[in-house]
């Protein structure tokens, strides 16, 4: 294969764009709008190593209630959205099982343990180095029990994928994060995980890097895609272009794309928002609320407050309860400024009901490629991914078993 087009310039788009150039393939992007500017710019900007497990579907009884009756800001939806994700839901559920879950996290880790040795590379070459902290992340407890049970998990996390983390109890919190108003149970320190600064402005250097490395990136609209001989055309404002092969990499708009090539794809959509406050006494490191559902994070343009899952469908209007409660529990943790901007961001993260992303050749085209559904961590996930799709497109073999990921499993 010689040219490629890959439809999509978020992480995931950017992320195959760089392997294959560097694989000799003639990369063409075509995106709507600028590079970064959709889901990838808007996440809470974690390059989340210690995102070994990918996120259920809550199953015990006591969550579920939380959830239904909108005690738990984790999950918000409105009564009328819920019928689109009825389907998408129940398979959810039942990937969310014991021995299902098992085996989607062994291959998930597979790919999250690849993820900063993806973007360490790419961070060098884009001369990226300033957008990204290396303090990790910390998951915060309010409650006495759900801290001991989150050390459980921590401990069984280490024991199965060898994740390292250290206890922090409400006072060394404190110590380390002076400006901290409450000290809570205690906090997990996960020293791993990347903290990016700007995840659009990560995004945009990466596409800078990749146009330097010789690859193109155009306007387009993906919906124009249409076979064209062996291979496939799109339209772009600098004419038509045409290729061997074609990557969709359109993250939540992907299945409306497929649709109209024969494939019903669920995913289930989880709207997120943020907003940045200003902060003159911010937090050093990113913190999660695990009683609040959201993440507190320290961005260039001030503290960035990021949600949980809103189930959404893709036209419904912007409801953000969830930032709502979460600027309340997080004015607790730290004094936060004014809003930097008049209405929140919002971006909807796109999630299969198996919870891993979709990484292959279409089952009923030649050419046409897979590369989305990369859910919560997708952002974190891109390069790795992204390797993964170029190896199998220039017929490498993958760095790790890309079996559990491939489009088929889909249909
Ligand atoms: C609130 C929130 C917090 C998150 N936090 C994190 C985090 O900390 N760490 C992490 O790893 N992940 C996080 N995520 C998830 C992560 O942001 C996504 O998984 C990831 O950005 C998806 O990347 P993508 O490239 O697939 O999609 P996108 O970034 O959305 O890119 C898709 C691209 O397709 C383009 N496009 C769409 N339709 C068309 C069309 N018709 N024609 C041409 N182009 C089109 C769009 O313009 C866009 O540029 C979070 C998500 C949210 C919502």
């Amino acid at each position: 294969m010689k040219q490629t087009i890959i439809l999509g310039a978020g992480m995931a788009g950017i992320g195959a764009g760089l392997h294959l150039l560097k694989r000799g393939v003639d990369v063409t992007i075509v995106d709507q709008t600028e590079p970064g500017r959709e889901t990838s710019y808007g996440n809470a900007g974690l390059i989340q190593t210690e995102a070994v497990e990918p996120y259920a579907l809550p199953r015990d009884i006591g969550k579920l209630f939380m959830i239904a009756t909108g005690i738990s800001n984790d999950v918000y939806y409105e009564i009328s959205n819920l019928p689109s994700h009825a389907l998408s839901l129940l398979k959810y559920w039942w990937y969310s099982g014991p021995s299902q879950y098992g085996k989607i996290s062994k291959a998930y880790a597979s790919i999250i343990s690849r993820s900063t040795a993806e973007h360490a590379p790419f961070i060098a070459e884009a001369g990226a180095e300033d957008l990204v902290a290396h303090d990790g992340f910390r998951t915060f407890y309010r409650d006495g029990r759900e801290f001991e049970k989150g050390i459980a998990n921590a401990k069984r996390l280490f024991e199965t994928y060898g994740l390292g983390s250290s206890v922090m109890t409400g006072r060394q919190l404190m110590e380390a994060e002076p400006h901290i108003q409450i000290s809570g149970a205690g906090a997990i320190h996960w020293p791993d995980t990347w903290a990016v600064r700007d995840p659009g402005s990560l995004v945009v250097a990466y596409a800078d890097l990749f146009r330097k490395l010789g690859g193109k990136i155009v306007r387009g609209d993906a919906q124009s895609l249409s076979p064209s001989g062996s291979g496939w055309k799109v339209t772009t404002v600098d004419g038509p272009v045409e290729a061997d092969a074609v990557v969709v990499a359109l993250g939540p708009w992907s299945p409306t794309l497929l649709q109209s090539f024969g494939y019903d794809i669920q995913m289930v959509r989880k709207r997120g928002y943020h907003m940045h406050y200003r902060s003159d006494t911010p937090l050093n490191v990113p913190l999660m609320d695990m009683a609040n559902g959201y993440v507190l994070a320290p961005m260039l343009k001030g503290m960035r407050i990021t949600t949980g899952a809103e189930l959404t469908k893709e036209a419904s209007l912007a409801a953000p309860v969830q930032l709502k409660r979460a600027h309340k529990a997080a004015s607790e943790i730290i004094p936060l400024g004014s809003p930097v901007e008049n209405a929140p961001w919002s971006g909807t993260r796109p999630c299969m009901p198996d919870m891993l992303p979709v990484i292959g050749e279409a089952p009923k085209h030649k050419g046409l490629w897979f590369h989305f559904g990369h859910g919560h961590q997708g952002f974190t996930l891109g390069p790795a991914t992204g390797r993964m799709l170029a190896e199998l497109m220039t017929g490498e073999t993958p760095f790790t078993d890309a079996t559990p990921f491939r489009p088929a499993r889909l249909f």
